[in-house]
């Protein structure tokens, strides 16, 4: 359509509806298709089709836990389905209180404070944490909302490249002494599946006196026998200072959280703008988050199967003769090369039953396109099977896979 004002603003509106609408013509846009139901936790109703669910961020398999739905459905009964605003003045509800003594708990740290999703927390914790004439230092790779939270800090904005511990120690040398540093990386990248060099960056970190903030966002639930994420893995307990999370991926909810010292969520709860200017989580979402916790230290048996299909799906679509790139956990990318192979590579296991979505450029560098497959302790080992060979069929159809 023609805009009357013609601006770079119109122009990256036309570009973008032009890429859509080019992809769509080709039957390549997968992209917002509406789940009409949920079949378990391993399938979903699409289109009238069901299909196999392998996008999902649901690790324990814990949309629809009957404990976690009767906790939320109590506390609609208890509070309503609203909060009265922001939580410094009446937004406060005793099951926010409770929600964070819990993931308090559960994070082994002294406190906890939550806000309404995990991108907003990494925005405002970062930009409350670090402003001008500060430094903080990132992985070239870490989620979008931490590189957004960094630029809107204002602080001097450092990368290094993805887990390169000399490029890492190079950055912490780069700053002047007296300056204050925030360390701040994912636990397990949420494109690739692959750890953060965890004990180097803690050595790192305590070398040059940088404060760590590590975001769990994958790693909840999937790291560590009981699933409490990264310093359980490594038996490497308080070691961050910030420990970030959402509610919305493993916890079968939405919002996120920090836990640390008594002393920085006391000052978060009085200086982060997210806390003070948005409205609290609603008491339903916040009473299925904390029930969340305590099944995943109640059903250890969810881990241990979680593992065992994430072994099970990495290894056979090795075997298969795909590049699963570095992964180690439950987030398996699929490598296609070009964007248009992902998106058909997409088109073919959508078309037999395979729910699974791909993850092109700019998201990925150029040319490591790629299927970004999910497994979860909701799969039974002979659907994950068979998902694999609609994905191999995909595979040659399209040509990734060649003789
Ligand atoms: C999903 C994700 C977030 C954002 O969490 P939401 O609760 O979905 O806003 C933050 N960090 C990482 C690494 C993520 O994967």
């Amino acid at each position: 359509m023609e805009y009357p004002i013609k601006d770079n603003i119109a122009k990256r509106v036309t570009a973008m509806n032009q890429r859509v609408e080019e992809i769509r013509s080709k039957d390549l846009y997968f992209y917002n298709q509406t789940i009409e139901e949920l079949r378990g936790g391993s399938r979903v109703l699409v289109n009238g089709r069901e299909m196999g669910m392998y996008a999902s961020y649901s690790y324990l398999g814990l949309v629809g836990h009957p404990k976690i739905n009767q906790a939320a459905q109590k506390a609609i009964e208890k509070y309503g389905t609203g909060t009265h605003g922001v939580r410094t003045l009446a937004g406060s509800l005793k099951i926010h209180q409770e929600l964070e003594e819990t993931i308090a708990s559960f994070k082994h740290a002294e406190a906890a404070i939550t806000f309404t999703s995990g991108y907003v927390t990494n925005l405002t914790v970062v930009s409350t944490l670090v402003g001008r004439g500060d430094y903080v230092i990132s992985d070239k790779l870490n989620h979008a909302s931490i590189v957004d939270g960094c630029l809107m800090s204002g602080a001097k904005f450092l990368r290094f490249p993805h887990n390169d511990m000399t490029a890492l120690e190079q950055r912490l040398q780069q700053v002047p002494d007296g300056f204050a540093k925030l360390v701040i990386t994912d636990a397990v990248f949420s494109m690739d599946g692959d750890l953060i060099n965890f004990p180097k960056v803690v050595e790192l970190c305590r070398k040059y006196k940088a404060w760590l903030m590590i975001d769990e966002a994958h790693s909840v639930g999937v790291l560590g026998e009981k699933g409490t994420g990264i310093e359980e893995y490594f038996n490497m307990p308080n070691t961050i200072d910030i420990k970030m999370g959402t509610l919305s991926k493993t916890i079968p909810s939405v919002g996120g959280y920090v836990a640390g010292s008594k002393d920085l969520i006391n000052y978060l709860r009085h200086a982060s703008r997210a806390y003070i200017f948005s409205a609290a989580l609603p008491p339903a979402q916040a009473a299925a988050a904390k029930t969340a916790f305590e099944v995943i230290l109640e059903e250890p048996w969810r881990i241990q199967k979680l593992r065992a299909n994430t072994t099970q799906f990495i290894n056979g679509l090795r075997a298969r003769g795909f590049d699963t790139m570095l992964t180690e956990t439950a987030i398996v990318p699929v490598l296609c090369g070009s964007d248009e192979a992902a998106f058909s590579m997409t088109r073919v296991a959508q078309r037999n039953g395979v729910f699974v979505l791909p993850v092109v450029s700019p998201a990925v560098p150029p040319g490591l396109s790629r299927l970004r497959a999910t497994v979860t302790a909701a799969h039974e080992p002979q659907e994950i099977e068979q998902a694999m060979d609609i994905i191999e069929k995909a595979g040659w159809e399209v040509g990734v896979l060649q003789k």
